[in-house]
């Protein structure tokens, strides 16, 4: 293609991430050091065989296998019937054996899916491969010296190969969100990008718009969250068409995001596969993968996300964005079902008849739960109030013996107390006032002190009764029933 053509030509953005997830086992992928090194000294979590010394002998960590071949089947993919481990090779100092057992042409899984929301459609990212290797020891450079650290060396890491689905930065963003989300609900991973437990390597290129064959890419590494993934990937994408456009050649090469300046520089030019001299691992026995094995962990499946979402907007009759919110993540899904099920089994109000709804207990987790924990910087495992206590509190506000303003309080004081809604309406006597002649005589005070709104009201302006209902709330501290202020001072207004 000639320069001046190219130069008016629409570029398309091709996208393919390989993400890197440490596995939350026990031990190792090969031996019997603890995994989890976070809180560790330099170099404790160390022995002969992650260390690297020759002459040893390796051993599959069975548990790895089984969350890798479950997280592959939560993404579609297929297991087949025999894998085997293989060497990849290339000298650097944070490979302690000098090579990483990883898996080359018999990984443990091929052809998944994955998909995402892209302006209101459902959009399929095809995933290649999910497979099983072992991290590497971390360097720490200081000034004229570099450390290594081997606690993380053979820690289990499970790498999944998106194919060059995706057409954008923020379709890459909402890929790995889902995907983090997915490994979470699994419990195979803590979803923790700052700290390195899940790691994303970006493969990008650039092509004219209806051309099929892909471009030469670039892969983008060093983006430590969302944010940095969708900012590296837009500049990348600017970066290469700008050269397109110029008839410049785009170079296969690693680049790094840095972050403070908000650019991708050039780390090294791309090394061919076969550089790696992969052959396979002669310390360990293949792997032979049996159909009724696989069916044992599909089996073990917990509910995934877009289930539990579609579930969850059926059974419970929620908004698509409460529903969104709350089946985010696991724990807050199953916390919220615990509610809706404790307000079930204490079944209508006796005195109303109502019964209360699932609507009612998720605006309270979306809004209250939500706004208290962020306040607070509480995790859901440290917030005090139970399903069930919200349940209870839910339930005097439906028999009429508490308003939901109070409702609010009283739900944040059951955070930090650990007291229940029926002790801490007694103790502080915050029962909903519904007496009729005692609100009539505050209404009459209210009317005496207004004036302008009475006047403002009676001249046809609804707003005013709002205002005049909220100063008798204000008046009742929030106790009385908004429903008998209304009537009450309605009937006054028109006395
Ligand atoms: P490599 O051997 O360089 O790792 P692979 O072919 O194994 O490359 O692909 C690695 C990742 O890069 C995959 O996620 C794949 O979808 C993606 N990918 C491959 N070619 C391209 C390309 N031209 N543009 C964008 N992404 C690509
Ligand atoms: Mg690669
Ligand atoms: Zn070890």
């Amino acid at each position: 293609m000639k320069t001046y053509e190219a130069q008016n030509v629409d570029y398309e953005v091709v996208i393919g991430l390989e993400v890197h997830a440490q596995l939350l086992t026990q031990s190792k992928m090969f031996c019997g050091c603890s995994a989890d090194y976070a809180a560790a000294s330099p170099n404790t979590h160390v022995c002969p065989i992650c260390g690297g010394m020759p002459g040893v002998l390796p051993a599959i960590n069975a548990y790895a296998v089984e969350a890798t071949v479950m997280t592959a089947l939560a993404l579609g993919a297929q297991i087949p019937d025999f894998a085997r481990f293989d060497r990849k090779n290339y000298p650097y100092p944070d490979l302690m054996k000098g090579y990483q057992i990883s898996q080359y042409d018999h990984p443990l899984s091929l052809k998944g899916w994955l998909s995402i929301i892209v302006d209101g459609q459902e959009k399929f990212i095809g995933i290649r491969r999910v497979h099983l290797e072992e991290d590497t020891a971390k360097l720490v450079h200081g000034p004229g010296y570099s450390l290594v650290d081997m606690n993380r060396a053979g820690v289990p890491l499970m790498e999944i190969v998106s194919e060059p689905d995706i057409r954008s930065a923020e379709e890459a963003r909402l890929y790995l969100v889902k995907l983090r989300q997915i490994l979470i609900y699994l419990g195979v991973n803590t979803g923790n990008m700052e700290e390195g437990a899940l790691r994303c390597d970006a493969n990008i290129s650039v092509r004219p718009v209806g051309h099929t064959e892909l471009g030469v890419k670039t892969e983008v590494k060093n983006m430590n969250s969302f944010r940095a993934v969708k900012l590296a990937l837009e500049y990348e994408a600017q970066r290469q068409i700008k050269l397109a456009r110029a008839g410049t050649p785009i170079l296969q090469e690693t680049r790094g995001w840095v972050d403070a300046e908000g650019r991708t520089v050039s780390q090294r030019t791309k090394e061919y596969a076969d550089d790696y001299r992969y052959f396979p691992e002669p310390d360990l026995p293949p792997l032979l993968l049996t159909r009724e094995w696989v069916e044992q962990i599909r089996a073990k499946l917990p509910e995934l996300p877009d289930a539990k979402l579609d579930r969850f907007l059926r059974e419970y009759n929620l908004s698509l964005a409460d529903a969104e919110v709350l089946t985010s993540e696991r724990n807050m899904a199953n916390w919220f079902e615990a509610a809706v099920l404790a307000t079930r089994s204490l079944g209508p109000s006796p005195k109303s008849g109502f019964q209360v709804e699932p609507k009612a207990v998720a605006n309270f987790v979306s809004g209250e739960l939500f706004r208290l924990m962020k306040a607070n910087d509480q995790t859901l495992d440290q917030v005090k109030v139970t399903p069930a206590g919200l349940a209870a509190l839910l339930q005097m506000v439906a028999e009429g013996k508490i308003s939901v303003s109070v409702a609010k309080p009283v739900f944040e004081e059951m955070n930090t107390t650990g007291k229940s809604a029926p002790e801490i309406v007694a103790a502080k006597g915050l029962t909903q006032i519904s007496d009729a002649d005692h609100l009539q005589e505050v209404a009459d005070q209210v009317i005496a002190n207004h004036s302008q709104a009475v006047a403002d009201y009676r001249a046809g302006k609804e707003a005013a009764l709002k205002f005049l209902v909220g100063q008798v709330m204000r008046a009742t501290k929030g106790q009385g029933n908004p429903g008998v202020i209304n009537t009450v001072l309605r009937e006054r207004l028109k006395a």
